[in-house]
């Protein structure tokens, strides 16, 4: 594989479909739960893994159906065994849910993002934290890859990261859940987290809850 990536090196992963609960913003729609996949020359550096098994309050609550991520990396033409790190936007139910299909892949994730999960009592915290974990906190900004970069983009929750990848002269930006959908990235009301991210001017633009892909007109 080349070591220059495309902005095809960067894959969306359908993982789940949830409806959400009486008591959430987007009551009664469904929502659809996306990962993604950076082929980079070092192996795959996967960023979030939707939605794990056996928590009977998100079952009920959500009504996930979800795609195990493995599956969903095959079904891409990608090999589940490459994957060499995990990047988690954030530590909600349906971005590290099955981070434990992957035991010793290192998780990079923001280390407040990480304290708040395990001081907060999340319900997920089997997901969070299991056998062979192995966390790589950061702090702030960094350069995880050649390339692929993290960066700190807290509103959302308080550690929530985005990730940017170098394709040729380009880049593509991971925006996450720093905003809900394209829509309100593109023209809604802007936190300094998505000032940020419009500022990189990014060639491609995806999300984790909206399939739309903004595109920059060159
Ligand atoms: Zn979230």
């Amino acid at each position: 594989m080349s070591a220059v990536m495309t902005p095809e090196d960067v894959v969306p992963l359908h993982l789940a479909d949830v409806t959400y609960p009486s008591q959430h913003p987007l009551a009664g729609q469904t929502g659809v739960v996306l990962g993604f996949a950076i082929r980079h020359a070092s192996g795959i550096l996967l960023v979030d893994t939707g939605i794990g098994e056996g928590n009977d309050w998100i079952d009920e609550n959500y009504r996930p159906v979800r795609r195990a991520v493995r599956d969903a990396l095959t079904a891409a033409g990608l090999d589940p065994d490459e994957v060499r790190a995990i990047i988690n936007t954030h530590l909600h139910f349906d971005h590290c849910g099955q981070n434990r299909a992957f035991p010793g892949v290192a998780i990079v994730t923001q280390r407040a993002e990480l304290e708040a999960a395990r001081s907060e009592g999340s319900p997920i915290r089997d997901w969070v934290d299991f056998p062979g974990v192995a966390h790589v906190p950061v702090d702030g900004d960094g350069e995880i890859a050649e390339g692929v970069s993290v960066l700190a983009t807290p509103g959302h929750t308080i550690g929530h990261q985005s990730v940017t990848v170098r394709a040729g002269d380009g880049l593509v930006l991971i925006v996450g859940q720093a905003a809900q959908d394209a829509r309100s990235f593109a023209t809604g009301a802007a936190d300094d987290s998505i000032r940020r991210l419009r500022e990189l001017n990014a060639d491609r633009i995806h999300f984790s809850h909206d399939r739309a892909v903004l595109r920059r007109r060159r």
